[in-house]
C-alpha cells in the first residue's frame, strides 16, 4: 500500500492545527512545576490531562506513579500504547510533562501560565520545554489517524526537569511496556525554526576533587616565601599544566572526536560570543572547529575551589588548596576511563612534588546517536521533506542523563532526538516561547517519520 503523502499529512495537521494549539495552551496553564513537589496534585493533574490528550489520538494511555529508588512515591508518570500489528516496527515516543519554575514573574513580558501569542511565536512556560514535545506527539498521530502503520508507545515523564530520580527503577519496572526497536525523544531542538535539526550527540560528564598540599600548617609568607611556593599557586600549577599552548586540554588519555554524522555547519562565533557575553579582548580557547570544541571535545571546567577569602587575608602561605574538576567528556568515551586518565596525570605531574590526592566522583556517560542507521536517515528525509531545506545536525555540550540511560537499558532501539526548541526558545529562562510555524513543521516531520518507519 502506498504511503500516506507529505502533502496529505500537512493538510490533516492544518485542519487540526486549532487543537494543537489548544492542547498546548490548556498544558500550560496547568503549571506543572515538579520542583513544587513531584508528587504533588498538580502534577498528577497534569499527567492526567496528557493521558487524556494522548486516549484522544488512539493510545491507550494510563497514569502510574513512580517509585524512588529508596522506595518512597515518585512522578506521575503517563504511559500507554497503541498496538496496529504484532509483527510491525515498535517506537516509543518521549516527551516530559513537567516544567521549569518560573522564580520571578516579573521578568517575563507576559504571564508565564497563561498561554500568549506574539509575532508567531506562542510564550509560557513549558510551551517549548516540553509542552512542544507533547503537541509534536500528539498531532503527529492525530493526522496519522488509522494510517498509522507502526506500533505506539508513550512515555510521558512527570520528573525531568528534576533529575529523573525515578527514571531508572521506573524503566526497569516497565521494561515490557517500553521495549521499541526507534525511540523518538522530542525534547531538544531544531538549528532554527526554519532549519530542523537531528541531535546527534550529548556529551558526558566526570568530576574529581583535588587536594594539593607543600606543608604540613601554614607557615609565614616574610619569614618562608621564596623556596615554598603557598598551594593556591601548586593549584594552579598543575590545573595550568593540563593544557597546552593553544588551550586544548593535554591529557593522554582523554579523547576527542570530531561531530557525529560529519560537521554540516560550524557555529558562528560572532553569534556564540554575544549568546555568552565575552569580553571582546578574549581569545576562544583550543583547536578546530568550534562546534567540536562545544559539542564532541574534552573541556573543563575548575567549578569549585577552597582559597581564603581575600577580605580578611593576612601574610600565610597556604598549606594546602582543594578544588573540584568538571570534565566534559566526548560523546563515546565511557566517563570513568576518561575520569582516571585524569586523575592519573594529576598524581603523576604535582608541581615541585607536591603531594596531589584525587578522590573521584560520579560518572554520566555521554551519547552518539548512529548517523548511518536507517531510523535516521528516515528522519533526515522526513524533516527535508516538512520544513523544505535540508537539515542541519547538530550537537550538544552539555547532558540529557536519561538518554545514555535509555540507550543502556535498550541496546538495540535507535535513539533519535528531536524536539520543538530553536535558539530563541529561553528553555529554563524567562519569556520561553516556541515558533508555531517550526512547531506546525515539527508535527509533520514527525507523522511522516512514523509513516517512513512503518512502510
Ligand atoms: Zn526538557
Amino acid at each position: 500500500m502506498a504511503q500516506i503523502s507529505a502533502d496529505e499529512i500537512r493538510s490533516r495537521v492544518e485542519a487540526d492545527w486549532n487543537r494543537i494549539v489548544d492542547v498546548l495552551n490548556r498544558k500550560i496553564a496547568l503549571a506543572s512545576v515538579s520542583a513544587k513537589g513531584i508528587t504533588g496534585e498538580h502534577m498528577k493533574r497534569s499527567a492526567e490531562f496528557v493521558a487524556e490528550q494522548m486516549r484522544e489520538v488512539g493510545v491507550d494511555a494510563k497514569v502510574v506513579q513512580s517509585a524512588n529508588p529508596d522506595g518512597t512515591p515518585g512522578a506521575w508518570e503517563v504511559i500507554g500504547s497503541r498496538v496496529v500489528d504484532p509483527d510491525a516496527p515498535t517506537v516509543l515516543l518521549y516527551a516530559h510533562h513537567d516544567v521549569q519554575p518560573v522564580p520571578d514573574p516579573a521578568a517575563w513580558d507576559t504571564d508565564p501560565f497563561v498561554g500568549t501569542e506574539v509575532d508567531g511565536r506562542l510564550y509560557g512556560r513549558g510551551s517549548a520545554d516540553d509542552g512542544g514535545g507533547i503537541a509534536i506527539h500528539s498531532g503527529a498521530l492525530k493526522a496519522l489517524g488509522d494510517d498509522l502503520k507502526v506500533n505506539v508507545k508513550i512515555f510521558i515523564e512527570g520528573e525531568e526537569e528534576m533529575g529523573s530520580p525515578s527514571f531508572i527503577p521506573f524503566i526497569e519496572a516497565h521494561r515490557d511496556e517500553f521495549a521499541s526497536d526507534v525511540i523518538i525523544v522530542a525534547d531538544s531542538g531544531n538549528w532554527s525554526a526554519d532549519i530542523p535539526s537531528l541531535t546527534t550527540s550529548l556529551r558526558g560528564n566526570t568530576c574529581v576533587d583535588v587536594t594539593v598540599r607543600a606543608l604540613k600548617h601554614p607557615v609565614h609568607s616574610g619569614q618562608y616565601g621564596g623556596p615554598i611556593l603557598d598551594s593556591n599557586t601548586l593549584a594552579a600549577m598543575l590545573i595550568a599544566s593540563l593544557y597546552d599552548d593553544n588551550g586544548d586540554l593535554a591529557v593522554p588519555g582523554i579523547a576527542a572526536e570530531e561531530p557525529i554524522g560529519g560537521l554540516q555547519r560550524d557555529l558562528d562565533e560572532a553569534t556564540v560570543r554575544e549568546d555568552a557575553g565575552i569580553v571582546d579582548s578574549y581569545t576562544l580557547a583550543g583547536s578546530g572547529s568550534l562546534a567540536s570544541r562545544l559539542w564532541t571535545k574534552p573541556s573543563l571546567t575548575v567549578i569549585g575551589f577552597d582559597a581564603h577569602p581575600v577580605d580578611g587575608s593576612f601574610n600565610v602561605i597556604a598549606p594546602e588548596t582543594r578544588f573540584r574538576l568538571s570534565l566534559r567528556t566526548a560523546p563515546n568515551q565511557r566517563p570513568e576511563q576518561a575520569q582516571d586518565a585524569l586523575a592519573k596525570f594529576l598524581e603523576n605531574n604535582p608541581p615541585f612534588g607536591a603531594q596531589v590526592e584525587v578522590t573521584r566522583l560520579e560518572n554520566g556517560m555521554g551519547w552518539a546517536m548512529d548517523p548511518n542507521a536507517v531510523a535516521t536517515r528516515d528522519a533526515l528525509e522526513a524533516m527535508e521533506e516538512a520544513f523544505g531545506v535540508a537539515p542541519i545536525n547538530k550537537g550538544e555540550g552539555g547532558s540529557i542523563p536519561f538518554i545514555p540511560e535509555l540507550q543502556r537499558l535498550f541496546p538495540s532501539a535507535q535513539v533519535l532526538v528531536t524536539g520543538p526548541e530553536d535558539p530563541k526558545a529561553n528553555a529554563h529562562s524567562p519569556n520561553e516561547s516556541i515558533s508555531l510555524s517550526g512547531l506546525k513543521n515539527n508535527v509533520v516531520t514527525e507523522a511522516l517519520l512514523l509513516a517512513k518507519l512503518g512502510a
